[in-house]
Formats: C-alpha cells, sequence, structure tokens
C-alpha cells in the first residue's frame, strides 16, 4: 500500500468584471457561486489536490511539475485531464484507489448540501466504488484568508493498494 496527500489552495475573487474569479467548479462540478478562483487553469482545487494526492502516493513528480502554470497549453485547462493523467500513471504501476479521504475548507458555499454530489461525481472520475470516497467541510472559523472568504483550501489523503499483491 502507499499513502499519498495532496493540499491545494486558490484565492477566490469576484466574477467579472468585478473581479478576476472564474466559475468556481469543484470535483469537476459546476458550482454557481458568486466568487471564483483565480487560476490558470480551471482552478479545480479538489481535483488538484486529488492529483497530488495520487501522485504523491506513486512518489512521483507533484502536478505543478507535470502540468506548469507556465504552459500556455494549461491555460484554461479542464482538471480532470490533470486527474486522468495521474489516474494513468496508477495504473500503469499497478496500483488502485484504496480510499480517499477530503477535505475542503471554505466559509462559502456551504460543503455539507454538496457532499453526495460530490462523492458520487469522484467516485465516477476515479472509477472506484463511492464507499472509496469520503468528503468533508471545513471552515475557518472566519479568520484568515480563508476564513474571510478570499480563498478556498482542500487537503486530500489517498491510499493506493497494489494490485500485484496480495491483500491478506
Ligand atoms: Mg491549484
Amino acid at each position: 500500500m502507499r499513502v499519498g496527500h495532496g493540499y491545494d489552495l486558490h484565492r477566490l475573487e469576484a466574477l467579472p468584471p468585478d473581479g478576476r474569479g472564474k466559475p468556481l467548479i469543484l470535483g469537476g462540478i459546476h458550482i454557481p457561486h458568486h466568487t471564483g478562483p483565480v487560476a490558470h487553469s480551471d482552478g479545480d482545487v479538489l481535483l488538484h489536490a486529488m492529483t497530488d494526492a495520487i501522485l504523491g502516493a506513486l512518489g512521483l513528480p507533484d502536478i505543478g511539475r507535470l502540468f506548469p502554470d507556465t504552459d500556455a497549453a494549461n491555460k484554461d485547462a479542464n482538471s480532470v485531464l490533470f486527474l486522468c493523467e495521474a489516474l494513468r500513471l496508477m495504473r500503469a504501476s499497478a496500483f488502485e484507489i484504496g480510499n480517499v479521504d477530503c477535505t475542503v475548507i471554505c466559509e462559502t458555499p456551504k460543503i455539507g448540501p454538496l457532499r453526495d454530489a460530490l462523492v458520487a461525481q469522484l467516485a465516477q472520475l476515479l472509477e472506484c466504488p463511492i464507499e472509496r470516497i469520503n468528503v468533508k467541510g471545513k471552515t475557518h472559523e472566519k479568520v484568515d484568508a480563508v476564513g474571510e472568504g478570499r480563498a478556498i483550501e482542500v487537503h486530500v489523503v489517498a491510499l493506493l493498494r497494489s494490485k500485484a499483491a496480495s491483500h491478506d
């Protein structure tokens, strides 16, 4: 078994013309909201942390090295593509998802009502049963940038199982 941790944070700004925020996308789901991430790609903070957790478990270069934000090819990129590359590398190494545990930290939107949809979407993207996915929402108690609604952050821990090893 291998364990990996992924972390990501994006600044949140008002949508144009008042700010530079892009539409808020979490786990590949567009969530209508008055602010959104400032990002080179689509700014899907959940999928970025997920991608890094899987890459970390494999001991591979992180998302920033695989998909640099200086590369025009990644501008406005759909972050599902980043995750799919991490999953391709995982399968090439004969690993599968054991389970993933995600913590999304923001003041708004509230994650609780979105939880089931996020779990279902992640299970579809990771091609594994929903029982292997967990998503938790936390606030930052109104302090610091996250607590003031100026940023959103995500932690993901991913456990990968070797398909080559016995599981007893
Ligand atoms: Mg990111």
